[in-house]
């Protein structure tokens, strides 16, 4: 048995087999492999016929132009050959359990990145030649590109990492857990497993790659952030204990739905549940969330091919609003770029895309595509309770440009003759700390605030959400950013609106008296969490220390 740790993430454990999903590198994806012997025997053959290849080039070469040319090709065969370059590629295979392509795409690149640092340009020059090769051997052994794998039964899916997109593309049915060596508490892959209910451990480090094997035995313990491969007995039965106690706390919860959430001396919170599909709406019902704190309307585009058109749109949000009657619907437009990427966008590659066109600076750049998603939720506001928030807002123009879109929208639906309701609230995401220091004016031009406390934290801290090794420095409670949504609260009560937090700090139990205290009028959590929430918000007495 071994152990890793990380963030765990949902209180919950799934014991079950690893579905491992690769990453690819360069053209190689990396796959987990049983029979390393068959995978020596599959290199040797490709280094044959890589070889014969190349002296038949070199044959061609000589005939046909110089002896300069045919040289490069003996240099290309003398690489095949080589011990260093060979014994890597072995030892990945041998040790690791790594699939030949991988192998000899991760030694080829440490190679060429070896020789391209060289003062010498010859020396330099063999940087390319070393790819080349790889890519010959890998062309060899028949299977350069393959799409990855997927899994068809209950799986703990394991992973270097995983986008938002590769994460809507798997089967939720299928997946018991997410175990991933890179990924922090608020990466979109925890965003993810919470609103599932599922557990997940994120950030257990690249040694957990090469210990696990598809189809091993392991248990994943959201509690604890402890992931077991092939667990012993005394551990199996442990956990299973373990999660029989959290089930039955779980059915203790669910008494209380239909109570309020009120602390012991009296103040009343709403809490409400983020959502990314309609089956994160049925769990926010099933929890008796107090409506949608935040519908993130991207993974609408994230699931499609193409531009989701104003229809498809219109359909989605009337079907939610219709589905939660009464209940307040914060839809939040669309926040893609940065990690959360999609082809058809057709994006420009950047440096910083944390920093780059993303949430409203694109809608912005593309009134085509923002006006289209307005168009559908202001049809769907006749349906339902709707409220529309901004992501991403940092100035006064962001929220003016929006709003004359939105009058624009608004006048087109008139004079069609469409339905729409006209007291739609719009509010903003405060998540930048521009945002927040401007709070006080953005208060006056919008019906609410919604604080994003994941980008928040990431823009005030200048700490990247997703990368798992800034943890030990990244302070979630930082001062610096309590203190701007302590300002935000004050700012949003001075102009008599509202203001709630939808990002993952309102899960936080620690900060609960603090929220509280400050006057959060709502917290938007996972679904899963509501019922919790209420139960610890009951047991609070502001009035103690
Ligand atoms: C946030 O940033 O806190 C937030 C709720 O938005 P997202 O996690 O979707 O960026
Ligand atoms: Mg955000």
């Amino acid at each position: 048995m071994k152990t890793f740790h990380g963030k765990g993430i949902s209180n919950a454990i799934a014991i079950g087999s690893a579905f491992v999903i690769s990453k690819q590198r360069g053209d190689a994806l990396r796959l987990q492999i049983d029979d390393a012997e068959a995978e020596l025997a599959r290199l040797n053959k490709a280094l044959t016929l890589a070889k014969e290849q190349l002296q038949e080039i070199r044959d061609i070469a000589l005939t046909e132009t110089d002896d300069a040319h045919a040289q490069i090709f003996d240099v290309h065969q003398m690489l095949l050959s080589d011990e260093t370059f060979l014994s890597s590629i072995h030892k990945l295979i041998e040790k690791r359990h790594w699939n030949a392509e991988y192998a000899i795409t991760l030694t080829a690149d440490e190679l060429a990145s070896q020789f391209a640092l060289m003062d010498d340009e010859t020396i330099r020059e063999r940087a390319s030649d070393v790819k080349d090769v790889a890519n010959r051997l890998i062309t060899c052994l028949g299977t350069s590109k393959k799409e990855p794998p997927k899994p068809t039964s209950p799986s703990i899916i394991c992973a270097e990492d995983l986008t938002p997109s590769e994460t809507v593309a798997l089967d939720k049915h299928v997946v018991l857990a997410f175990v991933t060596a890179k990924g922090s508490a608020t990466s979109h892959v925890a965003i993810l497993a919470k609103s599932m209910g599922i557990p997940a451990v994120l950030g257990v480090g690249d040694a957990f790659l090469g210990s696990l094997q598809n189809g091993m035995q392991m248990i994943v313990d959201g509690v604890t952030g402890e992931v077991f491969l092939d667990p012993d007995d005394e551990t199996r039965n442990r956990l299973l204990q373990k999660q029989k106690e959290l089930s039955k706390s779980m059915e203790r919860l669910l008494l209380l739905r239909g109570k309020e959430t009120k602390t012991i001396d009296g103040n009343q919170i709403k809490i409400l549940a983020n959502a990314g599909n309609l089956s994160d709406v049925e769990a926010a019902l099933a929890n008796d969330a107090d409506g949608i704190g935040l519908f993130r309307s991207e993974f609408l585009y994230l699931e499609s091919d193409d531009y989701p058109s104003e229809e498809q749109q219109f359909n989605a949000y009337r079907q939610i609003l219709e589905r939660m009657g009464d209940k307040e619907v914060i839809l939040r437009t669309l926040d893609v770029g940065a990690d959360k990427r999609i082809d058809y966008f057709h994006l420009e590659k950047e440096e910083n895309p944390a920093l780059g066109m993303r949430a409203i600076r694109l809608c912005l750049k593309r009134p085509e595509v923002f006006k289209t998603q307005l168009r559908a939720l202001y049809r769907a506001s006749a349906y339902g309770n709707l409220s529309i928030l901004l992501p991403m807002i940092t100035s006064i123009s962001e929220v003016e440009r929006t709003k004359n879109i939105c009058e624009e929208v608004k006048l087109s639906l008139q004079k069609e003759g469409i339905p729409f309701n006209d007291k739609t609230r719009l509010g903003i995401m405060i998540e930048t700390p521009a945002a927040a220091l401007i709070s006080d004016q953005l208060a006056r031009l919008t019906d609410f605030f919604s604080i994003g406390t994941n980008d928040l934290t990431q823009y005030v801290l200048a700490m990247d959400r997703q990368s798992a090794g800034l943890d030990e420095f990244r302070d979630v409670h930082h001062d610096a950013v309590l203190y701007l949504i302590k300002m935000a609260v004050e700012n949003a009560h001075r102009a008599g609106i509202p203001v709630g937090i939808c990002g993952e700090l309102a899960t936080d139990e620690a900060l609960l008296k603090t929220f509280l205290r400050m006057g959060i009028d709502e917290l938007s959590v996972s679904a899963s969490y509501v019922l919790p929430l209420r139960d610890v918000i009951r047991k609070l007495d502001l009035t103690n220390a």
